[in-house]
């Protein structure tokens, strides 16, 4: 296919404006899903993603699209002014083409949710152009500001559109001035006088002018068929059969089916086993070529030969000319490798599933590259510490884990990555658990990522949002206002502030009327303590957590007393401290019960009872000597699951 005759392009919102749905309405438009196969969200088709109604793995398709030959179809006049070479009819080349041409029209359903914005900037750059989505009842959410920003930064054509139009409580004036106001901010002036849609997705009104405006504003790709075959790898799955298969925009040049292929960036050599596209189900092709969407099955079986970001180029063409003229091809510029900012311990509630958790952790990993994850054992048995980009993909895995694989999960409470800095080495390591971090004479400073947050809120929230900023340890920044009822507040903050559940807080004090997103920044210096839990004077491992300083006292007292509260009474009074380098911050004693060894023993002689007495006090002191308690695992469960 002629490259003038595709187009590229990507939905994105903010999570639930309908991007899932709008899709459903393309893909009935161009026929691509028959009728009696459609169903709401069909691009969602991950079990998890249909119940919870959200998308949380990208999905390209490719949907097919006739304009009939005629041209009362053509409504935008500017379409046609623009153009200089108009014939006889008043119709430019293009234009003609324009109304009797087929199309391939390639669409990526992206995720709205933070934690996949990583998802969302690897579907931006193989593309040219973004419908955004704006809900008419919402307005502008963080997420809608978050992906334009992104989008902007690929330089891709926007088309803006207000969706739900058809619900009673939609404001599609005040939103449409939302929007103007947003790229007059962004000093995108040109697209002040651009068409902002009007479309409701769930009843398809205005959504074929939308697809048409596609088709009209988004540039084709410009691609060269004849240059070495360069494609980006922009997802990646793995199939038991044909190793990964590798979603690639192409660039340059074509691929077919027994092709050897060679990965710029990982130096892995292969055959593309299969080429193809996805309708949106996989369908091989005879080839596909530069401007296209496709897979390529490479036959890999790890993915860390084919990691998303890469270049696929063609093998024999490296080996005929060599490195000498390779430059001729150079990789294309790959992603930023997310980098996971949580973790958490995943222990099987059964200790004979280890190995299964193992498996099913690797066949996870396959095809989602966030995922890391490295054994571990502690009190709670043996398990995983794991390593995730935010609480939702936690969530997801979590989920998966479960669904798929029948795993019951004990899963500890989320703990943060921080950089430490040795004394006299200066050397550098990431530390992800308390037990990693030495005593505080070998350390010579703790940085911390920290990240920035856009709140979009309705203004009369302004005072408790401001409030709920003010008790994290960051910094206030800016506050700018939309539109008169709506705001933007800008804060600093470190991640471990706002990672756990600070959305959560957010949308209770504000009725789920704000919404967020945030992205890195740095790493900063961070003030932050070893918090240790000492039983009988024993320091118990497991119990020990990162926190920052100014709240060391008030972590540890809150440890101890819900650990006064769930270890059961012993044989000897116990102590619970907590402690940071020795000095005791908090304690709580756990009493001592009194079993009665003289019970069976009625009437009779005084002098027996006091015999069992006196050995029940002995043994008890040896057991205090020994300074062992045992502390059942529902203690531990308690304290340390999420
Ligand atoms: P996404 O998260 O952006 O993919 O959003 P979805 O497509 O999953 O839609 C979120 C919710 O909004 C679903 O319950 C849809 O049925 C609903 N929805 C989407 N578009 C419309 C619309 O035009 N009108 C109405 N009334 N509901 C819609
Ligand atoms: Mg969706």
């Amino acid at each position: 296919m002629d490259q003038n005759n595709i187009r590229n392009f990507c939905i994105i919102s903010h999570i639930d404006h309908g991007k899932s749905t709008l899709a459903d309405r393309f893909l009935e438009l161009t026929k691509t899903v028959e009728k009696r196969k459609m169903k709401e969200q069909y691009l969602d088709q991950m079990e998890l993603e249909r119940e919870k109604g959200i998308t949380i793995k990208l999905q390209p398709v490719r949907m097919e699209y006739e304009i009939s030959n005629n041209k009362s179809q053509i409504t935008n006049k500017s379409q046609i002014s623009n153009s200089k070479d108009q014939n006889k009819l008043g119709f430019s080349a293009r234009d003609l083409e324009f109304i009797s041409s087929k199309y391939i029209l390639n669409l990526i359903d992206t995720p709205g949710h933070v934690d996949f914005t990583y998802e969302v900037s690897r579907s931006l750059q193989a593309v040219e152009g973004a419908v955004l989505l704006v809900d008419a009842t919402k307005g502008i959410q963080a997420q809608t500001l978050a992906n334009l920003h992104l989008a902007l930064e690929q330089n891709l054509v926007i088309i803006p559109a207000i969706n739900k139009i058809d619900l009673d409580g939609a404001r599609v004036d005040e939103v449409e001035n939302e929007i103007r106001e947003l790229f007059l901010s962004l000093g995108k002036e040109e697209y002040l006088a651009q068409e902002i849609f009007k479309i409701s997705a769930k009843e398809g009104v205005g959504v074929e002018e939308l697809l048409r405006a596609v088709i009209e504003k988004v540039p084709p790709p410009k691609g060269e068929d004849n240059r070495p075959l360069r494609a980006l790898v922009f997802d990646s799955v793995y199939d038991s059969y044909k190793g990964v298969l590798a979603f690639v925009r192409i660039v340059d040049g074509e691929i077919k089916k027994g092709e050897q292929i060679l990965l710029m960036a990982s130096g892995a050599r292969g055959e593309a086993i299969e080429a193809g596209i996805m309708k949106p189900n996989l369908a091989a092709a005879e080839k596909i070529s530069a401007g296209e969407i496709g897979y390529i099955a490479t036959g890999f079986k790890d993915v860390g030969q084919c990691r998303v970001g890469d270049t696929i180029t063609s093998f024999n063409f490296f080996a005929k000319v060599g490195a000498a003229s390779s430059s001729k091809v150079c990789a294309l510029p790959g992603y930023k490798e997310p980098k996971p900012m949580i973790y958490a311990s995943f222990y099987p509630a059964n200790d004979k599933d280890f190995v299964i958790l193992r498996d099913a952790l690797s066949k996870l990993k396959l095809s989602d590259g966030a995922l890391v994850f490295e054994p571990e054992s502690s009190a709670l048995g043996r398990g995983y510490k794991c390593g995730f980009l935010g609480m939702l993909h936690l969530e997801i895995i979590s989920e998966r884990l479960r669904r798929e694989f029948d795993l019951n999960l004990v899963i500890t409470t989320p703990s943060l990555t921080y950089k430490l800095i040795a004394n006299h080495t200066g050397d550098e390591t990431m530390i992800y658990s308390a037990h990693q971090m030495p005593e505080p004479h070998l350390i010579e400073k703790i940085e911390e990522m920290w990240a920035k947050l856009e709140i979009v809120s309705p203004s009369q929230y302004l005072g408790s949002v401001m409030e709920l900023l003010g008790g994290t340890e960051g910094a206030y920044k800016d506050t700018r206002y939309l539109t008169a009822e709506r705001l933007i507040v800008e804060h600093e903050a470190p991640l471990r502030e706002i990672i756990v559940d600070f959305y959560d807080r957010l949308k209770s004090i504000t009725s789920g009327y704000a919404s967020m997103s945030y992205e890195l920044l740095d790493w900063r210096p961070a003030d932050l303590v070893r918090l240790d839990i000492m039983i009988a004077n024993e320091k118990e491992e497991a119990f020990s957590k990162i926190v920052s300083r100014k709240r060391a006292e008030a972590e540890g007292r809150a440890m101890v007393e819900k650990l006064k509260e769930v270890i059961p009474p012993q044989m000897f009074a116990v102590a619970v401290q907590a402690a940071i380098g020795g000095k005791i911050l908090a304690r709580e004693t756990i009493s001592a019960f009194k079993k009665d060894v003289t019970g069976h023993l009625y009437g009779g002689d005084y002098s027996r009872k006091k015999k069992l007495l006196d050995k029940q006090k002995k043994g008890k002191k040896k057991m205090k000597a020994m300074g062992k308690i045992n502390i059942p695992q529902e203690v531990f469960l308690a304290v340390l699951k999420k």
